[in-house]
């Protein structure tokens, strides 16, 4: 393998794509079947002809926009591995933030809801870290919700999360409070969406990235009801993009909620805003 997935770093790389080795590499573990940790090991490799074609099949989807993640139908989120299927937008690094804060915010015999969850990635994640958690997850894609309970089952914690179809809160059963309320909604304006790099605008989702004309309506949606559905002292934290710290908070403290505050990611860029 050593000769063939660097012929095709080189022509990733004279293509322009700034991370041509690491694609390459990661193409080329799925292409053989192996870890990408064996791959980074092995420093050869035999390979057959239909390996040789698989990879040079991936490499021209990677060629077209497509991201390694949607190519492999999988993607690592705070070190574990999720699939992907149409519905559900590949999990993103800056998320992480959103679960590192709930991390702290979250304890035993807590329950937690997240609304909007795609792969399941950020409920997974906090139960994964957090053993005596449950967790409700809501989807309006029944689609996405097959990859969601995949995920859990792979990453040990089906048992403590239970999924639903719907819009926001309305799957949800009268009554029930929440300890912590999370959600990565859609946040682009529907008109910016057109403008992004194939790679978000040809492959990810559009019901998973529009947030209306002004990119807010989800937060409007959520801030509405969440206080409802908290218990006392309860927290409500959601992603955002990151120009939008000032304008969250205005939907949120509009609805009522209070103690808001906006938490910067590694790029020091707006990210998160809890209430
Ligand atoms: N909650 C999921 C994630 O963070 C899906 C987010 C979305 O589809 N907007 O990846």
């Amino acid at each position: 393998m050593g000769g063939l997935w660097r012929q095709w770093r080189d022509v990733l790389s004279r293509l322009g794509f700034a991370n041509a080795a690491l694609d390459a590499k990661w193409l080329a573990a799925a292409a053989l079947g192996l870890s990408n940790l064996e791959m980074v090991t092995r420093e050869t490799e035999p390979v057959d002809d239909a390996a040789a074609l698989r990879l040079a099949e991936m490499v021209q989807r990677r060629m077209g926009g497509e991201s390694v993640g949607r190519i492999i139908g999988e993607r690592e989120f705070y070190g574990l591995p999720f699939r992907l299927n149409a519905a559900t937008l590949e999990p993103r690094p800056d998320t992480e933030l959103l679960v590192d804060l709930a991390l702290k915010a979250i304890g035993p015999g807590q329950r937690m809801l997240d609304l909007g969850t795609g792969t399941g990635c950020i409920p997974i994640a906090i139960l994964a870290n957090e053993p005596d958690v449950s967790a409700l997850a809501v989807d309006l894609s029944g689609e996405a919700l097959v990859a969601a309970r995949e995920n859990a089952v792979r990453n040990g914690v089906a048992e403590r999360l239970q999924l639903l179809e719907g819009s926001w809160f309305e799957p949800l059963v009268e009554g029930e409070r929440f300890d912590l309320i999370v959600s990565n909604p859609p946040y682009i304006e529907s008109a910016v969406i057109e403008t992004l790099a194939p790679e978000v605008r040809v492959h990810d989702p559009r019901l998973a990235l529009d947030g209306g004309p002004d990119g807010l309506a989800p937060y409007r949606s959520i801030a509405a009801e969440a206080g409802r559905w908290l218990k006392p002292g309860g927290q409500l934290m959601v992603e955002i993009g990151h120009d939008q710290g000032a304008s969250v908070s205005k939907v949120l403290a509009a609805a009522g909620l209070a103690g808001i505050t906006v938490h910067c990611d590694l790029a020091g860029l707006d990210r998160v805003v809890c209430a």
